[in-house]
């Protein structure tokens, strides 16, 4: 409760245009266990792990896409390709029984990287309802 407290505290104080520690992923200026890569998508491993496998797919132009919620018209199908891209990495790195994604939004959603990215969890039973 404490850490996600602290994590919608430190979301809603940050400037959520600011360029993030993903722009550096995607640059390779930083170094990241890259699990897929096309001209739209990159996929990585979390930094900080929440089950045997846990991967982040986002979108190499963020663009307005900070956060899902400032989303267009014009990005549906870039939201399509990065949710195909989660289901195929899935299976590339084995994940047979199944996975959740989740897209944490803001404050309220716990955001703490203003780039958007889907969370892919697997390897694990998931406790219904939680994370
Ligand atoms: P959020 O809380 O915004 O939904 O998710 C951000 C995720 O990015 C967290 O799960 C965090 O562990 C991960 N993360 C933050 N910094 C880095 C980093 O430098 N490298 C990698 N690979 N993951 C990171």
């Amino acid at each position: 409760e404490v850490d996600a407290a602290q994590k919608a505290a430190a979301s809603s104080a940050a400037d959520s245009d600011a360029p993030t520690i993903f722009d550096k992923v995607i640059a390779k200026q930083i170094p990241a266990q890259i699990i897929y890569e096309d001209e739209q998508a990159l996929a990585f491993r979390d930094i900080s792990p929440q089950g045997p496998v846990h991967f982040l797919v986002i979108p190499k132009v963020r663009g307005r896409l900070t956060q899902l919620s400032k989303a267009t018209e014009e990005d549906k199908p870039l939201l399509g390709h990065l949710m195909y891209v989660a289901a195929q990495v899935a299976k590339q790195e084995g994940l047979a029984q199944g996975y959740r994604v989740c897209i944490n939004d803001g404050p309220n959603g716990c955001q703490s990287v203003y780039h958007m990215h889907l969370h892919i969890i697997g390897g694990r039973q998931i406790p219904d309802g939680r994370l």
